[in-house]
């Protein structure tokens, strides 16, 4: 990726963009619920130490080491179950395991009623061997090897969505070979693209994924999936974006495939049964993000599509949704040990942590915005602006780019990133050989780890000399 739009190098906090941070808090020992998991509080009997699953960060610091992920198990199942009962027994809800995929999150998803959306090999093995029934995964991706499907198909995965002209012919072969009848749905591009509050509407079909609504691609797809022995067409599939806020797309994109029903409906005499409108849903990644609640979201997508439908004359067909970001994104914070820290005179102040962009790229990839917080203990001192980096050989290795930090700030101390939930460890990598950390679950006054700390072990053994 060019770094060229985002000069990684330090600015004067004079010319920051207008509302790219908006001064210190007016207590920076306040966290925000907003953007800290449900159970965590600043304990001031105990220095202002700041607790989480009724833990304090220091025991964990201790236990587990830093970096850390650390998890609130309560808040997981909360949010996944809130956006089950907001979705009723008349939709399904697909956790999306690219978000964050372990076992432990595979059982609490199954045990909250959710199912769940795998996109490789590696991830569909991870769900089946911790028990989530295949009927309830859904295979997702746009290259998936004869291989993956040849499993999937194997295991039963309730659904395939097929990506491409290819892929149609190709799992229609495998599902026949193998003597079965897959269940699938087509997933299609609407020419709708949503990204946190904007969406636009014009050429968005120019990607890798899905197959386009424009020149009556798609509906020559759903054409060629209905004739082959090997597929049952059961909807079609349709995702706009990331980190939205704004329903306008959801509604233009329930817009487009409730016409590509009807058309279908007219054409083959066929009401497809399923709709699912992928995920995206944003959450608050600093105290300026305001997400809806799963039940607003539920209200709304159902009111659109029942209201498209009415007016196509359709039965309203069972709805789907993959919220990967809204279920695991809040529930965790990445917690470092600050290292060196270097003052640059009139500019800013580098806090090094013992992580970087190896357990967080996504404020490297996406120039995305985080808070932190000081939560060894709490701190008077006046507010200094920060940036903190990483350990790692790349001007460009910053977890959060400008923040506020108590102007006291000392090697030894701790400091969290909170809504690191999401799209961190399930993207961390091993450069410089930095050892991916733990994630660890915490819950009563109990800390467990769901995935262990990578070892030096570890690397030597992948490496095969
Ligand atoms: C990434 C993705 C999701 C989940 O997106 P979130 O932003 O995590 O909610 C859901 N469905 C599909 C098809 C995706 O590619």
């Amino acid at each position: 990726m060019s770094r060229s739009a985002h000069p990684a190098g330090p600015r004067h906090a004079d010319v920051l963009p207008e509302g790219h941070y908006s001064g210190p808090a007016a207590d920076l020992n306040e966290l925000d619920p907003k953007v800290w998991a449900q159970t965590v509080t600043r304990d001031d009997d105990a220095n202002g130490v700041v607790t989480v699953g009724g833990i304090d960060v220091k025991t964990l610091a201790e236990r587990h080491g830093t970096p850390a992920y650390v998890l609130d198990e309560d808040d997981f199942r909360q949010r996944a179950r809130a956006w089950r009962t907001a979705f009723g027994h008349d939709a399904d809800v697909f956790y999306a395991g690219k978000a964050f995929l372990s076992r432990a999150v595979v059982r609490w998803l199954h045990e909250e009623g959710l199912n769940l959306d795998v996109c490789s090999g590696g991830e569909l093995a991870t769900a089946l061997s911790a028990g989530m029934p295949a009927d309830r995964i859904a295979f997702h991706g746009n290259n998936k090897s004869v291989s993956e499907i040849t499993r999937a198909i194997e295991a039963g995965v309730g659904r395939i969505v097929l990506d491409s002209f290819q892929e149609i012919v190709r799992v229609a072969h495998i599902a026949q070979s193998l003597g079965k009848r897959q269940p699938v749905q087509i997933r299609i591009t609407v020419g709708v693209e949503a990204h946190t509050h904007e969406f636009i509407a014009t050429a968005h079909e120019d990607q890798k994924f899905g197959i386009p609504l424009a020149g009556g691609q798609a509906a020559e797809a759903v054409r060629r999936a209905l004739q082959l022995d090997g597929l049952e067409v059961i909807g079609i599939h349709s995702h706009i974006g990331s980190q939205i806020f704004d329903m306008s797309g959801f509604e233009v994109a329930a817009h487009r495939v409730v016409g590509l029903l009807k058309d279908i409906r007219d054409e083959h005499g066929v009401e497809l049964p399923e709709i699912d409108l992928g995920g995206g849903l944003g959450i608050a990644y600093t105290s300026d993000d305001d997400p809806r609640e799963p039940h607003e979201i539920a209200k709304a997508l159902t009111e659109i599509v029942t209201r498209e439908c009415d007016s196509a004359k359709l039965r309203t067909p069972r709805i789907s949704v993959e919220p990967g970001r809204a279920i695991v994104g809040p529930t965790a914070f990445t917690l470092y040990e600050v290292g060196t820290i270097k003052p640059l005179d009139g500019l800013r102040t580098y806090v090094s942590v013992d992580g970087g962009m190896s357990d967080n790229i996504r404020t490297a990839l996406y120039d995305a915005e985080y808070s932190v917080a000081l939560v060894s203990r709490r701190s008077d001192a006046e507010p200094m602006l920060a940036r903190v980096v990483g350990k790692h050989c790349e001007s460009g290795d910053i977890v959060v780019k400008d923040a506020f930090l108590p102007g006291d700030l000392a090697p030894g101390d701790l400091i969290a990133v909170p809504a690191t939930g999401a799209y961190c460890r399930s993207m961390a990598s091993n450069y410089n050989h930095v050892l991916r950390p733990p994630v660890v679950a915490v819950k009563d006054g109990e800390s467990r780890v769901i995935v262990r700390r990578e070892t030096e072990e570890d690397l030597l053994r992948l490496d095969v000399g």
